[in-house]
């Protein structure tokens, strides 16, 4: 996979069928399916992988069919996903929730992930550009569209936008949330120690302010991927070890969970601000997919998954369209139709269901007994296995 090709290309002017800005997991997948089917496929990526990424790292079971679909399973499996297979929530008290997940979920950090899928795409023959963003779109679905990257220009008759949940070029597309406060942040830090308690498991802590997840990935790492006010968020951002003294003086059963677990030297990461819920999948006639389409609340574990089936679906949608069988005009209608079907229920359960995870009074609720409602919650967050 060569960064440079991708670019040289796109500034010799390259033709493209479709221009997929953003190579994570819904722009990756899009593109490796597109490929396939024959079409050209640019995608232009601002950062060079492998990166970390803001996030829990926990793939559900609805995910790892797409994988399955993908035929990427064995590659993942092979850089040492980890399986999971229950569910366990911790609420500000210490009364603990536990589930069994409909089906094995994986745990794979996001820097392998996301470099598996995108090396997928472009051995389909996408050709994936690093140190790529994207500074402008134009055009429109009849006229084709010019994709602007610094000191490059490409041209395609379609453009999808798997940007992520918030990127410069939503604001230059005036889409309404970018102006929003926003609430909350995500932070993530690996740690490193004896985590047999996380074998086969992942757990979410609620605290006053927000929520951590711990899950094990490959090489023995722990992740710790958090979403949080923006006092919690600086707090970990500046002073990770005196916030975790905090949260587990407040929970011994986050005590429990951490101990001797140490945070890997380097800064913990910060997010950009985290708007969650619906969000219009099309600006203008650019699809959208991913995050970029709606942001499902990050403790449903379904973000990623959600990224990879509405990648698969905008994917099909796109290859109608190229191939004639839908004409310019119906292509945005027919997105905002299936992306309502596909993320609909999930983006609105989890926001109903939100109050019981931020670690206010209603988390106070989450007690042994609600153990049917987080199975509920675990079904009507998650997409079809
Ligand atoms: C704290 C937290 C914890 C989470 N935990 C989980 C979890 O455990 N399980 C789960 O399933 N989901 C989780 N999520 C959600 C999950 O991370 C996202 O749903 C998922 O990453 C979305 O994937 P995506 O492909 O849409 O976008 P992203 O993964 O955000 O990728 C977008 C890509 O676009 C690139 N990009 C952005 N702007 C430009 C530009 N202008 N030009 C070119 N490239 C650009 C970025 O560099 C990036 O590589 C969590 C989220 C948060 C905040």
């Amino acid at each position: 996979m060569s960064s440079d090709d991708g670019i040289a290309a796109a500034a010799a002017g390259l033709e493209a069928d479709v221009a997929i800005v953003g190579a994570s997991l819904a722009g990756s997948c899009a593109a490796l399916l597109l490929a396939r089917g024959g079409l050209r496929v640019a995608v232009l990526e601002r950062a060079r992988f492998p990166r970390p990424r803001i996030c829990g790292e926990l793939l559900s079971p609805d995910g790892v069919a797409v994988l399955g679909r993908l035929g990427v399973l064995p590659a993942v499996r092979a850089a040492g996903a980890a399986t999971i297979r229950r569910f366990t929530v911790v609420g500000p008290s210490g009364s603990r929730v536990e589930s069994t997940l409909p089906a094995p979920a994986l745990s794979l950090s996001r820097e392998r992930l996301d470099e598996l899928l995108a090396r997928a795409a472009a051995d389909a023959g996408a050709r994936v550009a690093f140190d790529a963003p994207v500074v402008g779109v134009d055009g429109s679905l009849s006229d084709g569209f010019v994709v602007r990257t610094p000191g490059s220009t490409l041209r395609a008759r379609a453009v999808l936008g798997a940007w992520g949940r918030y990127s410069p070029l939503d604001g230059r597309l005036g889409r309404p949330f970018f102006r929003a406060r926003a609430s909350l942040f995500g932070f993530k830090k690996f740690l490193r120690g004896p985590a047999a308690h996380l074998e086969d498991r992942a757990i979410l802590h609620l605290f006053r302010g927000g929520y951590l997840g711990l899950s094990l990935v490959e090489k023995g790492r722990v992740s710790l991927g958090a979403l949080a006010t923006p006092a919690v968020a600086q707090e970990a951002h500046h002073a990770f070890d005196s916030l975790l003294g905090r949260l587990t003086a407040e929970s011994p059963a986050l005590a429990r969970d951490l101990r001797g677990l140490v945070p890997e030297p380097g800064p913990t990461l910060l997010s950009e601000p985290v708007h969650l819920g619906r969000r219009d999948p099309c600006a203008g006639d650019v699809l959208l997919a991913g995050d970029a389409a709606g942001v499902v609340d990050p403790y449903t574990g379904a973000g990623m998954a959600l990224a990879l089936r509405s990648g698969e679906a905008a994917a099909a949608l796109l290859r109608e369209y190229l191939a004639g069988e839908l004409p310019a005009t119906g292509v945005t209608a027919a997105w905002r139709r299936r992306h309502r079907r596909l993320a609909g229920r999930q983006l609105f359960f989890s926001r109903l269901l939100r109050p019981f995870f931020l670690g206010g009074a209603a988390s106070r609720l989450l007690v042994p007994a609600a153990a049917p409602l987080a199975r509920l919650a675990a079904v009507v967050t998650r997409g079809p296995v």
